[in-house]
């Protein structure tokens, strides 16, 4: 069991650097070291000799402790017994070593990790003593030796600083940030100094964590930082352009990564900055131990839900990776993924299932890309997808299969489950660039290609990026259109299959801009929703088609009125007596008005929703679910609503003439309407096979361009009159 903490560690280093003579420090350091493990004798091996022996008593067993420096790992004490020993080397040539012993249980990794870094203290510290001592007795060496004792001292104030700010738990980054800080400061003036950590993935991936210096000046040195890892011990290697040190970091034991540096000149004259690196290393390895730390590495960069690295990992590795791109041939990647319809799902199958979902996607992904790439999960239902050396064309390849893969079912919850993706491609061209700019870009097309219908793959172009703000423009502009009456309604009967008569007719918003020309409201709904304009809109909607069929009943008796409602204006607390005020104004009877819900609408907002719903229902109103079959609503939900209708969404419609499967999914969709008591609309039927297949299935109402088009009010009623005397179905 540890009992060692942060602030023992900070009064350690402060009492072992604060000592003037070798000795002082040895006894300091060995007798702290022996306390924070709980063991009970620990002692010095230097060149040869045992120092400062600690719980010995009189007598000192020399020879074993020697032993246990060159390898041993029990110590037989006459009149005590066996003890478990632990030698920590103290860093430079000899086999110098921190050591101690301990009753009963031995050493575990973190203790072993602790006691190491705590020698590499002591070793740092004792040849600093040393040097400073023949400062004294050389005066020809007096210059280099001040710059040491500043050096040392710089040393020293930077190790406590980091150690203080372990214990004063900073967060992680900030630690992080002030060991490659004071590492790069204390190195050289024109040192770059980087912290590559090891990733949790089965590939253990080296990222960033922390640079400090011009890292633009080239590749940091991923493979200096793996041979440190394989070796386990501080490396310096010249390589023509400069000098780089790498010195391992580990966890609980583990290696985890390297802190890199990169100076110019010869290795040779770097033999003291390598004992430096590696002391702050030791102090990157205690950071990093620290439970509650470790913690916070993976939290800050890592997604819990999938897994995947986060947002802020995925722009650093992009980062990395541009930085190091050799030449404009092998150009860099990046795909941006948003899910379709998954908002539905978690709306209604509930977020657990929403996450199970997510996890799923995530390993779809994984499968979609090679190895060596990188996906990340950027929030949300966003992805991201990193290839190298991956040209334009090989991008959308990857983005192809993406998109196939993701429109498989998924199975969430105990059932079949149906998304899809959008995905916009954005491929590095100019040597260096910004990874942000790199993925914004690449987000503008996969916004470009949601726009376009779902499982689309588009690749960015500059003029996308000028649709984008675009969006931004039009919240003012559907403020104007409302204001200015730039908004028209088109209507589309609702036909009785058996016989072909129209019932009633869905009002359908227009808008044609006078900037922009026609825009469709599968595209302005969802941002007058954004911009909170749809409740002035859908009331806008609702007074002027009761108007409007109002006036048609006096020819058509028993027409009934289709309006379509958002969601925002179902929660919205006077939603019933607008309802109401427009139906009065209009002369309308509320048994002839249905709202349409989406069923993503009403799983959303299940307690607000319902009671609004139940109040309409007591007044009159029916109400009738939209695009039914696209939200995965529960039977058990639907039971408590007062509905009346569901629209069999125009995706079921469309595959319904086929055979089968298909065929079974919209039977039992009419099964269950019967089964509740509700009245099943088909929604987009647009030829003669499906309409004859809805009848077959006993359907009881249908709506579609094969029976009638949406149309302005002035030309419906000699349509409905010519068409009641064809009759479309007959
Ligand atoms: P919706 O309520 O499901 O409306 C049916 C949509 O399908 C309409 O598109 C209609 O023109 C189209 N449609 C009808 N028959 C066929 C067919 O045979 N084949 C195909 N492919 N399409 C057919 P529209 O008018 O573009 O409206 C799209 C959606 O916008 C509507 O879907 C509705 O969700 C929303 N919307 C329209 N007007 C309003 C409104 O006033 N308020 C609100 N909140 N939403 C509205
Ligand atoms: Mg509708
Ligand atoms: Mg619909």
């Amino acid at each position: 069991m540890l009992t060692w903490s942060t602030h023992l560690l900070t009064e350690y280093f402060t009492a072992v650097n604060a000592a003037e003579d070798e000795e002082t420090a040895i006894a300091s350091a060995v007798e702290r070291a022996t306390e924070m493990v709980e063991a009970e004798t620990g002692a010095v091996v230097r060149e040869g000799r045992v120092l400062g022996a600690y719980g010995f008593g009189g007598t000192v067993p020399e020879a074993g402790l020697l032993a246990v420096a060159a390898g041993e790992s029990l110590l037989d004490v006459p009149q005590v017994g066996e003890l478990h020993a632990v030698a920590n080397p103290l860093g430079g040539e000899n086999a110098d070593a921190l050591i101690v012993c301990r009753d009963g249980e031995a050493f575990g990794a973190e203790e072993r990790q602790m006691l190491q870094g705590m020698a590499q203290v002591l070793g740092l510290a004792l040849r600093s003593i040393r040097v400073l001592a023949a400062e004294r007795h050389l005066r020809a060496e007096k210059e280099r030796q001040a710059t040491t004792a500043q050096t040392r001292q710089r040393l020293v104030e930077s190790l406590l600083t980091i150690q203080r700010a372990i214990s004063a738990r900073r967060p992680l980054p900030e630690i992080l940030d002030a060991v490659t800080g004071g590492a790069a400061e204390l190195l050289h003036g024109d040192a770059t100094v980087a912290l590559l950590l090891a990733e949790g993935g089965p590939d253990r991936r080296l990222s960033v964590a922390s640079t400090c210096g011009r890292t633009e000046g080239g590749p940091v040195h991923e493979a200096a930082a793996r041979a440190a890892m394989t070796g386990g011990s501080a490396l310096i290697s010249t390589d023509g352009v400069g000098t780089v040190i790498a010195a391992p970091v580990r966890v609980t034991g583990e290696m985890a990564g390297s802190l890199v540096a990169q100076l110019p000149g010869d290795a040779d004259q770097y033999a003291e900055q390598r004992d430096h690196l590696d002391a702050f290393a030791q102090q990157v390895s205690l950071a990093l131990t620290d439970a509650r730390t470790v913690e916070a590495v993976r939290e800050a960069h890592h997604d819990p839900v999938t897994g995947l690295p986060n947002r802020a990992l995925f722009l650093k590795i992009l980062n990395r990776v541009l930085a190091s791109r050799g030449t404009e041939t092998d150009p860099t990647s990046v795909l941006f993924i948003d899910l379709d319809r998954f908002k539905a799902v978690n709306d209604s199958l509930g977020h657990e299932a929403g996450d199970q979902l997510l996890a799923l996607v995530a390993r779809r992904l994984r499968s979609c890309v090679r190895a060596s790439d990188t996906t990340a999960r950027l929030g949300g239902d966003e992805f991201a997808a990193l290839l190298h050396d991956s040209p334009v064309e090989a991008a959308t390849v990857v983005g192809g299969r993406i998109v196939a893969s993701i429109k498989e079912p998924f199975r969430v919850a105990g059932r079949e489950v149906f998304i899809g993706a959008s995905v916009g491609i954005a491929t590095s061209r100019e040597p260096v660039e910004r990874s942000e700019a790199l993925l914004d870009n690449a987000d503008v097309a996969m916004y470009r290609a949601k726009k376009e219908g779902p499982g689309r793959v588009l690749v960015y172009e500059p003029y996308m990026h000028t649709e984008a703000l675009d969006h931004l423009s039009l919240r003012g502009d559907l403020q104007r259109a409302l204001r200015e009456g730039e908004f028209r309604v088109q209507y589309q009967p609702l036909i009785r299959l058996a016989d072909g008569a129209p019932t009633g007719v869905e009002a359908l918003i227009r808008w044609h801009s006078p900037t922009r020309g026609f825009v469709s409201p599968v595209d302005f709904i969802p941002i007058a929703e954004e911009f909170g304009l749809i409740v002035d809109i859908g009331q806008w909607v609702l007074e002027t088609s009761a108007a409007q069929v109002a006036r048609w009943r006096r020819h058509f008796p028993d027409l009934g009125l289709n309006v379509n409602v958002s969601g925002h204006q179902l929660v919205h607390p006077r939603f019933a007596d607008n309802v109401m005020r427009a139906l009065a104004i209009a002369g309308l009877p509320s048994s002839a008005v249905t709202l349409e819900l989406t069923e993503s609408v009403l799983m959303s907002e299940p307690d607000l929703g319902k009671a609004a719903l139940h109040v309409l229902r007591g007044l009159g109103v029916q109400l009738s679910i939209d695009d039914f079959g696209t939200g995965y609503s529960s039977l058990a939900y639907l039971r408590e609503l007062p509905v009346d209708e569901l629209k069999i969404d125009r995706a079921f419609i469309a595959r319904a003439e086929l055979t089968g499967e298909d065929l079974a999914l919209v039977r039992t969709i009419v099964e269950l309407a019967q089964i509740l008591g509700l009245r099943t609309v088909a929604e987009g039927i647009e030829n003669a096979a499906q309409l004859t297949a809805l009848r077959r299935l006993g359907c009881a109402y249908g709506q579609g361009y094969h029976l009638y088009r949406p149309a302005d009010p002035g030309d419906l009623p000699a349509r409905l009159a010519a068409r009641l005397v064809e009759d479309p179905v007959g």
